[in-house]
């Protein structure tokens, strides 16, 4: 797939909003993506996952892990697609935690999944519990890459896309100097596919 045919998806899915949009930091920008809505369709998110699966698909793995809970739904599907185990940390009063009976044996070859990369905080806190466990980190897949190269690892980092966003505070955001209407996402009904 192109980036276009891949950013059509998104749009087509709601997943990717034009616009301009309250974020939850409090920031204003003019794009937001939600992955969950593209991830809604099993054989999209077959399609994506297929892009990560055959990055690392010549090395060697024993499972893939995820954070919770985004990430699960790639991790998984890539797992599938890799015939491997795949398991899941989560955040247990914000601290990134592996729990269910998951286990990582010393020297397991472990493939971190992600559906959105934006600031890495849980791609590296789930490198740390991987590291902790003393397993080896054969790299990070991502859907979306939405860091604006900020995200950078010791690790190999493949995402299928990029998506760049411009942030603005309020005070200096030009949508809101061109009196553009804000939307807060999540409370906008998607209207004509
Ligand atoms: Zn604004």
């Amino acid at each position: 797939m192109t980036d276009k045919e891949k950013l059509q998806i998104f749009r087509e899915t709601g997943a990717l909003l034009e616009g301009h949009f309250l974020l939850s930091s409090g920031l204003h920008s003019n794009v937001y993506f939600q992955c969950a809505k593209v991830l809604q369709y099993p054989k999209y998110a077959t399609l994506f996952c297929e892009e990560i699966a055959s990055h690392f698909a010549n090395l060697e793995i024993d499972l893939i892990i995820s954070p919770a809970l985004g990430g699960i739904l790639v991790g998984q599907e890539v797992a599938r697609l890799l015939n491997k185990k795949s398991i899941f940390t989560e955040r247990i009063e914000n601290v990134m935690t592996l729990r269910r009976g998951f286990e990582i044996s010393k020297g397991e070859r472990v493939l971190i999944c992600e559906d959105v990369v934006t600031t890495a905080k849980s791609s590296r806190e789930v490198a740390d519990i991987v590291n902790q466990l003393e397993g080896k980190i054969i790299g990070i897949g991502s859907i979306v890459d939405r860091s604006n190269g900020l995200a950078k690892f010791d690790y190999d980092f493949f995402s299928t896309i990029k998506i760049s966003a411009e942030t603005y505070t309020a005070n200096e955001c030009p949508l809101c100097q061109k009196q553009m209407a804000i939307e807060k996402p999540g409370s906008r009904k998607i209207g004509k596919m």
